[in-house]
């Protein structure tokens, strides 16, 4: 820890240096400092300053006005990147959902309304000076997460703080202190107050980055904020008919850490994987995904498993006919993290089984059989040429052309077709 920070790049020092000749002091803050001093790849570079967002404005060329409200000024440098610079604030009023700010004269009132002592942190890139009122820099190198101030007062200015907090204890692997920790878990009753959609990316946000989110998803657990916010999910826990003895929720979470960073949707689709259709459909309208969203997550966790290797084509076209060939690749990754969360947990390796299985249905879908009724050589349209009379049978009669099609591609001939769906029309509903 005790390393210097590097020098900042020179579009960073630019930017800087732009406002401090001005006579705006610039810092820059948040989780660039905390990641560099912790010796991880910087992400974006955000900066605090003294100037006004018109102020900003008026300094640089380029600049995107992303929440001026906020004092936020997007600008960019001259290789089109941007960068965030926000105004010095300070909350003057907060409810646990929305805080009031106003702007500040220094970087200590800035930092003073962040959230943990890790956050808490500013560098000024041109002094190569640190600003750490809090004692950051000593928890970062005592991994610890401590709140700013009492921690029952700053979660209850605003209950995100803890969804954030068992995010970074998880992904920076911190310990969080005991009376942080206390207070965490006395307010988790109030995380039902926060908006669906601050709930919601702030999960996705630690589906997508974290590459091993096992420890944030188990803190959700310990803390109780999964049993208020996912009480489907906390209903796995000490469920033992898991794998090996793992309960369900243990092997759920095994899953997606067997799965990629900057996949969030497919991380969120294993996560899920042990709860029935309904449960499914219920939190994620709950969390307001958009309904595409909705529908795509809920096909890929109702999805059965890919027939065995060792199956027949036809066992492989039905799969692919029932859960869209587009979702072969996804529900594959799926079903490989699956087996490999297994593994990790005791049970016999099928891996090798779920990737000849996943080889088998590509060779078969290289073949572009038809695999949906509109694939089929013949329509609705087409049965009306017939003679038939629309109606709730045509969808009836395309169906059972699309099975026995599935049962031989070569079928897929309009003359086959017409002279089959004659024959179907001519059979009751329900006959076969
Ligand atoms: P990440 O790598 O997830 O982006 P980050 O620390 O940059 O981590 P952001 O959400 O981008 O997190 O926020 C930037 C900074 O703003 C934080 O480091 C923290 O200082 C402050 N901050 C963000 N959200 C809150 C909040 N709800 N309460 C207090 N401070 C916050
Ligand atoms: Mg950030």
């Amino acid at each position: 820890m005790d390393r210097p920070l590097p020098s900042a790049p020179p579009q960073v020092r630019w930017l800087v240096r732009t406002l401090e000749d001005a006579g705006y002091d610039t810092w820059a803050v948040g989780g660039v400092v905390r990641d560099v001093l912790l010796g991880r790849p910087a992400g974006d570079w955000d900066f605090a300053t003294r100037a006004t967002p018109r102020e900003v404005r008026k300094l640089f060329r380029r600049t995107v006005p992303i929440g001026v409200e906020h004092g936020t000024v997007g600008v960019l440098d001259r290789d089109g990147t941007m960068h965030e610079v926000t105004t010095f604030r300070r909350d003057v009023e907060t409810d646990g959902r929305h805080a009031v700010v106003t702007f500040a004269d220094t970087i200590e009132d800035d930092l003073a309304r962040r959230d943990f002592t890790v956050n808490a942190l500013a560098w000024h890139p041109l002094r190569e000076e640190l600003c750490d009122p809090f004692g950051g820099v000593d928890d970062l190198k005592n991994s610890v997460l401590r709140t700013v101030g009492t921690p029952e007062d700053r979660f209850r200015e605003d209950y995100l703080r803890i969804l954030r907090g068992l995010r970074f204890a998880g992904l920076l692997r911190l310990s969080i202190d005991e009376a942080t920790w206390s207070a965490l878990i006395g307010l988790a009753g109030h995380l039902e107050n926060l908006s669906a959609e601050r709930v919601r990316d702030e999960l996705l946000k630690l589906l997508e980055l974290d590459p091993e989110p096992s420890r944030a998803l188990d803190l959700y657990a310990t803390s109780g904020a999964l049993a208020v916010l996912y009480p489907e999910l906390d209903a796995l826990r000490g469920d033992p008919s898991g794998v090996e003895g793992a309960d369900r929720w243990g092997v759920s979470v095994a899953t997606v850490a067997r799965l990629p960073v900057g996949r969030p949707y497919l991380r969120l689709a294993a996560l899920l994987r042990e709860l029935d259709p309904p449960a499914v459909a219920g939190l994620l309208l709950r969390l307001r995904l958009s309904n595409a969203q909705v529908d795509e997550t809920a096909l890929r966790v109702g999805a059965p498993p890919l027939p065995g290797a060792g199956e027949d084509d036809l066992a492989f076209r039905r799969w692919m006919s029932a859960t869209g060939p587009e979702r072969l690749a996804a529900l594959a990754r799926l079903g490989l993290a699956r087996a490999r969360a297994e593994h990790d947990l005791g049970a016999p390796d099928r891996t090798g089984d779920v990737v000849a299985s996943w080889r088998r249905a590509r060779s078969v879908r290289a073949s572009s059989p038809p695999l949906s009724v509109g694939e089929l050589e013949l329509d609705g349209r087409g049965l009306i040429g017939l003679g038939l009379k629309p109606g709730p049978d045509f969808g009836r009669i395309l169906d059972a052309l699309l099975d026995w099609v599935l049962e031989d591609p070569r079928r897929n001939r309009r003359e086959a077709l017409e002279e089959r769906a004659l024959s179907l029309a001519a059979q009751e509903p329900g006959d076969g």
